[in-house]
Parts: structure tokens; C-alpha cells; sequence
């Protein structure tokens, strides 16, 4: 007798706070030292903290001349410049500025004692030693102050930060070489379907090729993963069930098909033999409705030691469907394995170039694209036949959300999207 899972179908928002709520829970497994250029795009696994103030001296942010700004006050001023300091010249040994006096000053370099305020050069005329002045300065103009922008011992980058261009930025400032990251989920790709085949066979007049064990591999990538590509499962029970207990020796399991109401969707059925639980089977979105998500305990299921437990998506395998229910879903439990606190989806709004029109009840992720320069961008879709229509994604660069409950969203309406 065919398998009938009972069915639970969350309306997305509700579908999403149970992942989240999973997410939570979840940490990452393990450790490794990595250099600083080795470490781009890691989760940080300890915190750093700053080893000096910064910036460690005051510091100049425009060539031109340190001053005092009371010498300013009544204009037309002169002042004698007494001398000259480089970015990276040490000033402990100058004499500290005395009134009426003002020191030829270049960006980045230390402001000498004295000094309260670096006058832009533009703003004098120079002749010989001295400046003639025109323009007023306030105390403090141009000058970052000693510990303005943190002081020593202040945490700047928390554990579970990601190495993005900026907090790499920061990890250098603070000199750190070496640092300790998590290690990365490693998370199974089990692709299924008996019409599909591998990228190095000539595929059959009815055949398909596997396009969602290499996108998936892409998404898991950006979202610090690291993918193991299963082999294909075919549409039969036995051979399935093999893969997918090789597929739970990984932190995350992500199968891509085999979830729909068809009588050779399998994926449940095998799931639920190793005692799965399941906390959704549907979610109202479009598309990706038959998107499940759950878990398996790994000593009731067989599978190795006893309490752990090991979540899976079933990602429906029409190509966009699995690209979108992996971003909406799957991605934060990566996230939070990787060692990353989950975060809230958010979307960004744009203004909607031209009239959608859907039927309602589901929240849609459909292929878009924002166009135009500058703040003039405006959001269209793509056209697209379906959520096989791999092609749409491609030419897109977010999707469009519309909300169930809408039936058109008019020209010029400020529409959510999620970038890609
Ligand atoms: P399923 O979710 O198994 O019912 O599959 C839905 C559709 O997605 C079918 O048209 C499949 O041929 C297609 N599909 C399933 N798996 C893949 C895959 N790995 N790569 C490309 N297309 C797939
Ligand atoms: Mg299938």
C-alpha cells in the first residue's frame, strides 16, 4: 500500500519560525586554526577583541596643517609653521605646538600635542614658513581621536562572525595571523528521480540532466557549507534507503525531489522508516509547496550514536522549487550549524515596474529584476514558464514576493524582494 503521510501544511511565515526556532538550537561541531587569508568567508570560532586603540594615536584625515583652532577665531590669521609630519613619524619627541604656530600635516599621520584641528591645505596660501588663513576650524575638525573607534581590550568581532572583506579588515588590524574558525557543515545532496541523470552521461530522449545537486552545492557553498554530492537515487525504496543513511553521516541532510503527492515520490515513506519526525510536509509558497522539513534521531534510526538528532529538507526537485525552498529554508539551519545565529529574513523594497497579477493563498518567490541606475531601480519579472524554468532564475537577480493575500501589485507600488 502506498505511504499517505498525514499532511502539515504551515503558511510560510509560520513554516519559517519553526525553522528558525530549530536553527537556534543547533551548534556547530568542531574546530580548526586557519591563516587570516585561508580564513575569508569563515565563522569565527573565538572572539577578537583589540589589541590597541583605534586608531592607536590621533589621527590626521586630510593633508594640510595642525593647529590650534583658537588661533583661528579672528580672521584673517598667519600662522609660522614650524615644521612637518609624515604618516608614520613619531611626533613623542616634538615640542608640543605652541599659539601661532602650525605644522605641515599629511592623512593617516599622528597629530602632535598641541594641536586640536588639521586645517585642509586647501583652505590656506602658503608662502615660505608661513600660511595665511581664511576660514575658521572647529576643535577637532579633521582629527580622529585616540580609542574613537575602539580601545583596547573592546570586543570587535564576536565568536560567530562571518570573514567577510570587512571584519577580514579588522581581524588584520588587530594583527591576528592565525585564528581558530568552525569547522564547515558538511551537508548531503541527495538528488532523486528515476528521469535523471549524471552531467557525464548522454541523456535519453526522457531523461533530464542533474541541475539541483550543483546549484544546491552552489547555495551551501555561499552559505559557509561544504557539499557532498551523493550519487542519484532512483524512484525505488531499497536503493533510496541506502543513500539516505549514507547521506545522514553529514550535519544536514538536503534531498532534492520525491516529495510531491506522486506515486513514485518515495522520500517520505523512507524518511518516516527511519523513524523521522516531521515538523512540515507543505508550506504555502509558490514555488516549492511541498518543501518538508525534519529530523531523525540518529539511534533510533540506526544511524550511529544515540540522542544526536540530524534534520533534513525534502527540497522539491523542479530546479527553481529547490533553489527557492533552499534559501528560504534550508539555508539558516546551514547557517547555524556553520556557527552563525540565525538571522531574520528580510526583504528589501523596491518599486514594481509593471502590473502583477496572480490568484491568491500563496506567498510567491518569482523571478525578477531590479533595473535601472542609481536610485531610479525598479523591480519586473521575469518571464518564466514554471518552476522548472532554470533559465528565469538565471536572468534574475532577486525574487519577487507577493504576499497570499494579493491578487495584483500595481505599477509603481514599493514590493518586497529577496536578493539572490
Ligand atoms: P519531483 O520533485 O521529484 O516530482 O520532480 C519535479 C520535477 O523536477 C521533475 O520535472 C523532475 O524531472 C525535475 N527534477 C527532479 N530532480 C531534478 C534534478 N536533480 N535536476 C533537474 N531537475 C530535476
Ligand atoms: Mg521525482
Amino acid at each position: 500500500m502506498a505511504f499517505s503521510p498525514q499532511t502539515h501544511v504551515l503558511a510560510f511565515e509560520d513554516a519559517r519560525q519553526v525553522v528558525e526556532e530549530h536553527a537556534k538550537r543547533l551548534r556547530p561541531k568542531g574546530r580548526e586554526l586557519l591563516s587570516l587569508l585561508e580564513g575569508a568567508g569563515r565563522v569565527l570560532a573565538e572572539d577578537i577583541r583589540a589589541d590597541r586603540d583605534i586608531p592607536p594615536f590621533a589621527r590626521a584625515t586630510r593633508d594640510g596643517y595642525a593647529l590650534r583652532a583658537a588661533d583661528l577665531a579672528r580672521l584673517p590669521a598667519q600662522l609660522e609653521v614650524v615644521g612637518e609630519v609624515r604618516a608614520g613619524a613619531s611626533v613623542q619627541d616634538l615640542p608640543p605646538l605652541q599659539p601661532g604656530q602650525a605644522i605641515s600635516i599629511m592623512t593617516g599621520a599622528a597629530v602632535p600635542d598641541g594641536a586640536d584641528a588639521v586645517l585642509m591645505i586647501e583652505h590656506s596660501s602658503r608662502e615660505e614658513n608661513r600660511i595665511a588663513v581664511t576660514k575658521g576650524i572647529l576643535p577637532g575638525e579633521n582629527i580622529v581621536p585616540t580609542g574613537a573607534e575602539g580601545c583596547r581590550g573592546d570586543l570587535l568581532l564576536p565568536t560567530g562572525t562571518r570573514l567577510d572583506y570587512a571584519t577580514m579588515a579588522i581581524a588584520a588590524s588587530m594583527g591576528r595571523p592565525r585564528f581558530v574558525v568552525y569547522r564547515k557543515p558538511r551537508v548531503a545532496v541527495l538528488s532523486t528521480g528515476d528521469e535523471v541523470v549524471d552531467i557525464d552521461v548522454v541523456p535519453g530522449p526522457s531523461q533530464i540532466r542533474n541541475s539541483n545537486s550543483y546549484s544546491l552545492a552552489a547555495q551551501i557553498t555561499a552559505a559557509a557549507g561544504e557539499a557532498i554530492i551523493l550519487p542519484i537515487a532512483p524512484d525505488q525504496p531499497a536503493r533510496l534507503r541506502e543513500l539516505l543513511r549514507e547521506a545522514f553521516d553529514s550535519d544536514l541532510v538536503l534531498i532534492a525531489g520525491g516529495v510531491s503527492m506522486g506515486q513514485y515520490d518515495l522520500v517520505e515513506q523512507e524518511l518516516a522508516a527511519l523513524k523521522a519526525e516531521f515538523f512540515f510536509n507543505g508550506a504555502k509558497i509558490q514555488p516549492g509547496k511541498p518543501v518538508v522539513f525534519g529530523r531523525v534521531k540518529c539511534g533510533a534510526a540506526g544511524l550511529g550514536s544515540g540522542e544526536e538528532h540530524k534534520y533534513f529538507f525534502g527540497l522539491p526537485g523542479n530546479p527553481v522549487s529547490t533553489m527557492v525552498t533552499f534559501e528560504l529554508f534550508a539555508k539558516v539551519m546551514l547557517q547555524a550549524l556553520a556557527g552563525i545565529a540565525p538571522q531574520p529574513l528580510t526583504f528589501l523594497h523596491v518599486k514594481l515596474g509593471k502590473r502583477v497579477h496572480t490568484k491568491t493563498g500563496l506567498t510567491r518567490f518569482l523571478p525578477a529584476r531590479i533595473t535601472g541606475e542609481f536610485e531610479d531601480a525598479e523591480v519586473e519579472l521575469t518571464p518564466w514558464q514554471g518552476s522548472g524554468d532554470i533559465a528565469s532564475v538565471a536572468r534574475s537577480n532577486c525574487f519577487l514576493v507577493i504576499p497570499p493575500d494579493r491578487e495584483h501589485m500595481e505599477a509603481g507600488e514599493w514590493v518586497p524582494v529577496l536578493l539572490r
